[in-house]
Formats: C-alpha cells, sequence, structure tokens
C-alpha cells in the first residue's frame, strides 16, 4: 500500500524515525561500550555483550495497543527495507537508516499448522515456523540481516573501508554471511572456517556459491570457533558469529513475527527452540521480554529449548534445580543428525543465563525447560514430520521430539499450541534422510531405521523384449509397446484399478 493511503493518523508512524541510543552492555561487570567500533567481548572482562537502547523509555510512551497497530499498518508497505525483521526497526535497529538497510527476503517466515494425525503423535497442537523458507534457508538470515545491516552503516556513516566478514560455523552461519556479504561485494569480502566434513555438501556449496574464500579446519565447530576468535583478537575482520551481539538483535524479530501472527496473543504459546550456540534462544527470550516491557503482549509465552544427547551442555546445567549449585561445564560433542546444533560450548550460555532468570522472574519457574532427545527420535520425528505436510530439517525434527517428551511426561501443558523452529530447509539435511531409508547411520549415531519409515524409489526393468527409449530412439509403435508394458507394471505395483472394469 502507499504511503498516502494508510489512515492519516498512521502514515506518520509507518516509516520509522532515526532514533535511540544503542551501547554494547557487559553481562560479566555491567559496563557499557559505544557501539561506534566493532566489538565482540568486554574489552575489561572478557565477558559477553547483548545490545541495550539507553533511550528505550522513550518507547514506553507509545501505548502497546497502538504498537500492534503501528506493526500490522506497518505490513502492508511495500518499501523493501520495512519487508523483513526491520518491520520491527524501533526494537531491533532503530539508529540505522532506512537507506542503510539490507533486506534480502529474511524474516516473516510462515507458520504451519500440524494436522490431525501430527497433532495425535505429538500429543499437542502445534505449528512449525518454516525458517527453511529463509533466503539462505536457515533462521540464520534474520541476524545476519541485522549485521550486515550495521556493517553497511559503519560503511557509509562512518567511512569504514576493506571490511573482511568473518565466521565459524556448523554450515548455515557460512551460508548466510557469505550471502549477505556478496550483496555488499562492493565493501565486503567473506571468509568462512568449516568443520571438515562436517557440514552437508548443500552447506559446504552455499558459500562457495556466494563467492566466499572457504577454509576447512580439522577437529568441530567448537575448534573453528576457537581459531575464528584468536583472528577476531589479533587481526582487522567482522566476526558474523553470534559472539556479535547484532546477530542476536536481529534474531528477535522471530519472536515479534511470532506474536503478530497470533494477533499478540502469545501466553497459550509454548516456543520450541533447538539449542546449540544458544544464539537463537537468547534472541527468542529477549525479544518476548522486550515486548511484555512495551504492553504490546500482556503475558509471557513458555519456551522450551531442546537438545541431543550427544550435546547437551544446556540440558545438563539446567538438570539442577538450585540456582546456586548449578554450574555450566563444556561437554564433548558426539556425532549428531542435529548438526546444526551439534555444539559443547555455547557462546551465549551467559546470556541465557541472565534472560532465564528474568524470564522465570516474570513467568515462573516453569516457564522456560531444556527437554533433551535421542538421535532415534530426533530422525523419526523430522521423517514423520516431513510425511504430513511438512520442510523440517533435523533440529526440526529435534522440536518436535522435544514437544513429544514434554507432552508425554507433563513438562508443558498439553493445552498450549507449541511453535517449534524448523530452523532450517529439510534439503540441506537430505544427506541424513538418505543414511536413513539406505540404512548407512554409522554406529556413533546410534540410528536404527525403522522399516516402515523407509523409503526407496521402484526402478523399472524392462525384458529385453520390449524397446527401451534408453537403448535407442523408438519408432511409434515401439514407443507404444514401451509405454503400454511399463504402465502396467505400474498399475500392478501401484494396485490401480482399470478403469470401466
Ligand atoms: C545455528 C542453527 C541451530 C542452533 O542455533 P543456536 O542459535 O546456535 O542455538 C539450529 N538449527 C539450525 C538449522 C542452525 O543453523
Ligand atoms: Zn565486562
Amino acid at each position: 500500500m502507499k504511503l498516502d493511503q494508510f489512515p492519516p493518523e498512521m502514515q506518520a508512524a509507518v516509516i520509522p524515525k532515526v532514533g535511540g541510543r544503542y551501547q554494547y552492555r557487559c553481562l560479566g561487570c555491567g559496563e557499557l561500550h559505544s557501539i561506534e567500533e566493532l566489538l565482540y567481548t568486554c574489552p575489561k572482562c572478557d565477558s559477553v555483550l547483548l545490545i541495550e537502547d539507553l533511550e528505550w523509555k522513550r518507547l514506553k510512551e507509545v501505548p502497546g495497543k497502538k504498537w500492534r497497530k503501528i506493526f500490522d499498518y506497518r505490513k502492508m508497505s511495500n518499501l523493501p527495507a520495512l519487508s523483513g525483521i526491520y518491520l520491527f526497526h524501533e526494537l531491533i535497529g532503530s539508529i540505522l537508516d532506512l537507506e542503510d538497510i539490507v533486506y534480502l527476503g529474511e524474516g516473516r517466515t510462515p507458520v504451519v499448522r500440524a494436522n490431525a494425525t501430527m497433532k495425535e503423535w505429538a500429543g499437542m497442537e502445534f505449528y512449525f515456523k518454516n525458517d527453511g523458507q529463509n533466503p539462505s534457508a536457515s533462521f540464520k538470515d534474520r541476524g545476519m540481516a541485522s549485521a550486515f545491516s550495521y556493517l553497511n552503516h559503519l560503511i557509509n556513516k562512518r567511512g569504514m573501508r576493506d571490511v573482511l566478514a568473518i565466521c565459524a560455523s556448523t554450515g548455515d552461519t557460512s551460508a548466510a554471511a557469505a550471502l549477505y556479504a556478496s550483496y555488499l561485494c562492493g565493501s565486503v569480502k567473506s571468509a568462512v572456517l568449516l568443520p571438515g566434513g562436517k557440514v552437508t555438501p548443500q552447506q559446504l556449496g552455499q558459500p562457495l556459491g556466494s563467492g566466499a574464500r572457504v577454509i576447512e579446519l580439522p577437529g568441530v565447530f567448537d575448534d573453528c570457533m576457537k581459531v575464528v576468535e584468536y583472528l577476531s583478537e589479533h587481526f582487522s575482520v567482522a566476526l558474523m558469529n553470534s559472539k556479535n551481539a547484532w546477530r542476536i538483535l536481529g534474531q528477535e524479530s522471530y519472536s515479534y513475527e511470532i506474536a503478530q501472527a497470533f494477533d499478540y496473543e502469545v501466553g497459550d504459546l509454548a516456543v520450541v527452540a533447538p539449542i546449540g550456540n544458544a544464539g537463537n534462544i537468547t534472541a527468542i527470550l529477549a525479544g518476548f521480554l522486550k515486548m511484555l516491557d512495551l504492553g504490546i503482549i500482556d503475558s509471557l509465552p513458555a519456551v522450551i529449548g531442546v537438545q541431543s544427547e550427544h550435546a547437551n551442555p544446556v540440558y545438563l546445567y539446567y538438570l539442577e534445580p538450585e540456582k546456586e549449585r548449578r554450574q555450566f561445564r563444556p561437554v564433548s560433542v558426539r556425532p549428531s543428525v542435529a548438526q546444526a546444533a551439534m555444539i559443547g560450548n555455547p557462546v551465549s550460555m551467559p546470556r541465557v543465563i541472565k534472560l532465564v532468570e528474568e524470564y522465570r522472574k516474570l513467568a515462573g519457574e516453569e516457564s522456560v525447560r531444556v527437554i533433551q532427545v535421542s538421535e532415534q527420535e530426533i530422525m523419526d520425528s523430522m521423517l514423520v514430520a516431513n510425511r504430513n505436510g511438512h520442510i523440517s530439517c533435523t533440529q526440526g525434527g529435534e522440536c518436535l521430539a522435544g514437544i513429544r517428551k514434554a507432552a508425554a511426561e507433563n513438562k508443558v501443558d498439553k493445552n498450549r499450541t507449541a511453535i517449534l523452529d524448523a530452523t532450517a530447509h529439510a534439503l540441506k539435511f537430505a544427506g541424513f534422510q538418505d543414511k536413513y531409508f539406505l540404512d548407512t547411520f554409522e554406529p556413533e549415531f546410534e540410528i536404527a531405521p525403522k522399516k516402515e519409515m523407509r523409503n526407496a524409489p521402484f526402478s523399472l526393468q524392462l525384458p529385453e523384449s520390449v524397446p527401451s527409449p534408453a537403448r535407442s530412439t523408438l519408432g511409434p509403435d515401439e514407443f507404444r509397446k514401451f509405454v503400454e508394458y511399463s504402465a502396467s507394471v505400474i498399475a500392478d505395483v501401484l494396485g490401480l484399478k482399470r478403469l470401466g472394469g
């Protein structure tokens, strides 16, 4: 809709104004640091940072009802800068000029309601939020849109030059970073560090296709992260991992999108996400807390994080009920089909600890939970979901396995509606589906394919007597023979009834 067609009282609000004062807040010592330099950890105490708007209070002068109206009207605008996560500009990037915003089609991913079969199977009603429908086919694009919009702001407004964007990745961060860097290829170059042989062929192809310098390292993600951190401390690079607080800020849009999709009534929802480096769950918690503070929502949804038995440090941390006795210990990960979450030492753990405490204070101890599932449950859940109309990746399967278990063990109120993050597109993880169908999982995965869930193509073989289009070009009679023979075999295989018979 064109600006002059909005109701007069909305016209001024539809186009957001630049405002606010953003600073990095250290989660260790509480110190504030300027955002004018690229900063990933506190120079004083080395802890991770979050971005805070020191003029946040001004947003509270607008009633929650008005915010809802602004966001809903703004959704009708076709301005590219407002078509993605910056629909929520005031909450996640109010210091950015619309002209600096990089929009590649991220955010506002569909929420797809599970059918009756799936509801029964899971034990409660749920939706998948299809984050695989983001431009690089994972949820990472929201955070990248934010981090690269901010980089673009530094380039355009602060004369920043020779930017090399770098990240370590379990696959999707590098695909997203390389994509956004390629859009700014006039001013930004990109390099990605991957654990050799531990990302899927699709995830390796993505940054290569975007023109990034791709470096494979021996080891797992946690090892790559150490190298990239060293690089960011000793060389001039822009770190695009979720240590970069702009990544978290942009991902908050996920919560805002859910609120908007449910007409801001979220109190009866359970928002479910896989936990790897814990950036996503951090942003989910932060996003809902911010909306509550502004009165955009009037109660908080339950939040459920899910981890595999093979990469479960956050689950183990929250096993201890006594807050004072909890101690975070990194774990050594084992092979996991939820490969994008196969992380033993999550960078955002201090952020999670702080936000979970805040969240529980407002919504009760039960409001945030971490569930653990097996590799078998993850694979089975993904396959069942995709046989029922979804396009879930293994991490989405992890979410489904998580609520199924939570519902069975009464760890979630079954009257809630769960929103599961299908964090990436099923196609990125097709290799694990192949392993399941062909029964070729290495023993470390501890996955035994269920017969009824396997699938394989039926390969039609022609006897010598039937002409084959693979052997020669067929004449009309030969072709007819080929079609008739093939059709009769297929009719047999599918058990088809003859017309008029
Ligand atoms: C990154 C990623 C995760 C893990 O998210 P964190 O923010 O690291 O916890 C899960 N699924 C997919 C597909 C991912 O790319
Ligand atoms: Zn500090």
